[in-house]
This record gives structure tokens, sequence and C-alpha cells, in this order.
């Protein structure tokens, strides 16, 4: 029967490279919540809906049209029939989305494209995101959560950006943890390790031994 794969953390733990690299080895889908998110955070700002207006972001939750493509090897996102994986990586997005994501319409919203998602995925799924183990998915068979020192995650997001320095190290730091505190802060489907959720502190680990960790988590 098709199993169910959720991984869980703060930015920067390695949570999309680990989540893609256990579909791949597993011959699972795959799924990018905060893809999602930012996708829609793309789409309010390019239509002018302010991030921090609560109100108008939950008027327009239901406008744009979201597809993901879930193959681990390529995946893809898309609002409104446009490519937006460029764009939803942008200083801008990463800088909005924790506002437009703690708005209840729009996690209700997502939420159920995940669960839509997760249900017609052949073989089954590895979902990463923040809430996956407590709200989206709470029957998964395996949850994972992930977690890293704050060097650690500064580090390997600095690394995946162009041009770092010492100020680029600091600034990514900064942003990280005040973007992890507001995801942890707030009201609906905060971050959130899941009382059932096996945790692993990836900090001394390479990639390949956290996805052999979770590999064999999965096998049992
Ligand atoms: O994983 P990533 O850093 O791309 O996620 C971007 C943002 O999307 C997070 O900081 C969080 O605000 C939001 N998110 C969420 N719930 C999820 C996944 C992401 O609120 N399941």
């Amino acid at each position: 029967s098709a199993v169910i794969v959720a991984i869980d953390g703060p930015s920067g733990t390695g949570k999309s490279s680990t989540s893609k690299a256990v579909a791949e080895a597993m011959g699972l889908s795959y799924l990018d919540t905060g893809a999602q998110y930012r996708a829609i955070t793309w789409w309010m700002l390019s239509n002018g809906v302010p991030a921090d207006d609560a109100e108008a972001v939950a008027a327009a939750a239901a406008k744009p049209v979201i597809d993901s493509g879930t193959d681990p090897a390529a995946p893809t996102i898309a609002v409104d029939g446009t490519d937006a994986s460029g764009p939803i990586r942008s200083k801008e997005v990463t800088a909005a989305v924790s506002s437009v994501s703690a708005v209840p319409e729009v996690r209700s919203r997502i939420t159920a494209l995940q669960r839509a998602i997760a249900a017609e995925a052949p073989g089954g799924i590895v979902v990463e995101g923040r809430d996956i183990g407590t709200t989206v998915l709470p029957d998964a068979d395996l949850k994972i959560f992930l977690t890293a020192s704050p060097e650690a995650r500064a580090s390997r997001r600095s690394g995946e950006l162009k041009g770092k320095d010492a100020t680029d190290l600091s600034a990514t730091r900064e942003a990280l943890i005040k973007r992890d505190a507001a995801d942890s802060g707030r009201k609906t489907s905060p971050l959130k390790k899941a009382d059932d959720a096996v945790e692993v502190d990836t900090t001394e680990l390479t990639l390949e031994q956290v996805v052999e960790c979770v590999v064999t988590l999965v096998e049992q």
C-alpha cells in the first residue's frame, strides 16, 4: 500500500535535499509544501495584495491556481499556468512568506491541496514542510523532524545563495531566525514537532547519512 512520509523542521536543516533523495531512492512522489506557500505569496505580491494585510490576503486566498509537479527528480511549481520556480526564491517572497502563510484561509486552502496530492500519489509520497506531521497528514506512516544548529542552518542557506561573504552569512542567519520565530509563533498550525515524530539532528551529519537514516526508518 501507499507509503506516506512527513518531513518537517525549520529552514536550513536539509529538508528539501533529504526529502527529494529519499523519494528518489524509494520510488515515491515528492511534495515541497514550502514552494506552495511561496507561490501563493508571489501571487499576492504580483497582484498588489500587501502580505501584511491579513484581511486582504484572506479575501484573495482562493484566487491563484497552484500546480505542483511531484517527480522528485524534477519538481515543478506553477501559478495560473506560469512556471514560478525562479520568482518564489526571491528575497521579497522569502521575507513575506511567513505573514501570508499565517493567514488561516491560506492554510486551509493549501492544506486541502496537499491532502489531495498525497491521496492521489501512486505508491506513496514524501511531503516536506512545517506542519505535515501535526496537521496535514497526522496518519503518516513515518514522521521525521529535522533540526540543526543555527550556525549550520545559516551556512547551508548561504551556500545556496550566490556571492556569499561574512555579511551575507549573518544577514541570512538573522532572516532565518526571524522566519522560524514567526512560523513557530503563529496561531494556526505552527512549526512544531509531532509527538510521534522521530527527531534527527543533522548538524554533524552528511546528506547521505541523513538519507540513509530516514530510508532505514521507512523500511522498518
Ligand atoms: O520550506 P520553505 O523555506 O521554502 O518554506 C517557506 C515558508 O512557507 C516557511 O517559512 C513557512 O512560513 C511556510 N510554510 C508553512 N507550512 C509548511 C511549509 C512552509 O507555513 N508546511
